[in-house]
């Protein structure tokens, strides 16, 4: 009868989070704009205290209804005990990937990771990072972070006028190199603004044909090529997710289940830095990694780790 209450009170909540789409193009073809903003705004305040302040809220509202829901609608019946022992057979591994850092919002990032203690991928961009020093002082503190690895997305995001960028495969490749060596990456791992394409070791998915030449180019230099399975926006100014926490641990835990990823038992999430601003955004994805820590056979793993 409990788990009854439960649900009812999970299906009210669900129902009344608004759903706030906010496409990636538009975002990364003002992120320009929006940052020049954000700084002023930012100017006087430190982000460190900041980012304490919100952790700590955050770890406070963690005990907010949604959570509690959560944890006691998770595993207490006789069926969902059966889910969680099919679940339990195999180690299943997340990757939390972040791109188009070092923005505002991947300071917060940088002090999630360390609070939940879990591993985080950034997929930078050379030119923010030479924006201001505030940027690179993001970089920094995500390269001196043992729970965040940095991976290369390009120097100049392909100005988001992708087709030209991949016009010329030549150019685009050396686009990658020049961000690599600004950035001082360490790893070849890569991922194509505007693409969803993935070649690491010998398979290869194209999700535009635009692309493919770079893709094969980078791959026979020795780079691995990263795309995703599924994808959250959040809306870098109000904090509203395009789903909401549930939707995407569902559609999370589907992909694994159904092994329908890119590579089975195992889920890359796509999503932006700068979708972190917010406090609302920062708590989002707070409950979410907490949502998936439930399963003790999840691990949040660095892309660097992705099966070839
Ligand atoms: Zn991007």
């Amino acid at each position: 009868m409990k788990k009854v209450g439960n649900w009812d009170i999970m299906s009210v909540c669900v129902g009344i989070v608004m759903l706030g789409l906010h496409s990636c193009d538009r975002i990364e073809g003002n992120k320009v704009k929006r940052l020049d903003s954000v700084d002023m705004a930012q100017h006087k305040r430190d982000s460190l205290i900041i980012v304490q302040d919100s952790i700590s809220k955050v770890d406070s509202l963690r005990k907010d209804s949604i959570t509690k829901m959560e944890e006691s609608i998770t595993y207490h019946g006789a069926k969902d005990t059966t889910v969680l022992l099919t679940d339990s057979v195999s180690p299943r591994y997340i990757y939390l990937t972040f791109d188009d850092g070092p923005l505002n919002g991947s300071q917060y990032l940088d002090s999630i990771a360390t609070a939940k203690d879990v591993r985080i991928s950034a997929f930078l961009i050379g030119e923010h990072d030479k924006m201001s020093k505030k940027l690179h002082g993001y970089t920094e503190r995500y390269k001196s972070n043992p729970l965040v690895d940095c991976y290369n997305h390009s120097f100049w995001h392909a100005h988001n006028k992708y087709s030209t960028f991949y016009a010329d495969p030549q150019a685009a490749f050396e686009d990658f190199e020049h961000a690599e060596q600004s950035l001082g990456l360490e790893h070849k791992i890569v991922r194509l603004p505007g693409r969803n394409i993935w070649y690491v070791g010998d398979r290869k998915r194209i999700d535009l044909e635009s692309g493919a030449s770079t893709a094969e180019l980078l791959h026979q230099n020795g780079y691995k090529i990263m795309g995703w399975d599924c994808e959250w926006k959040i809306n870098g100014v109000t904090g509203k997710p395009d789903l909401t926490v549930n939707q995407l641990y569902t559609q999370i835990k589907n992909l694994l289940h159904k092994g329908t990823s890119y590579t089975k038992n195992n889920v890359v999430l796509l999503t932006h830095d700068n979708m972190y601003q917010t406090k609302k955004g920062q708590k989002l994805l707070s409950d979410l990694i907490d949502s998936l820590k439930q399963h003790p056979n999840y691990r949040f793993e660095f892309m660097r780790n992705y099966p070839n």
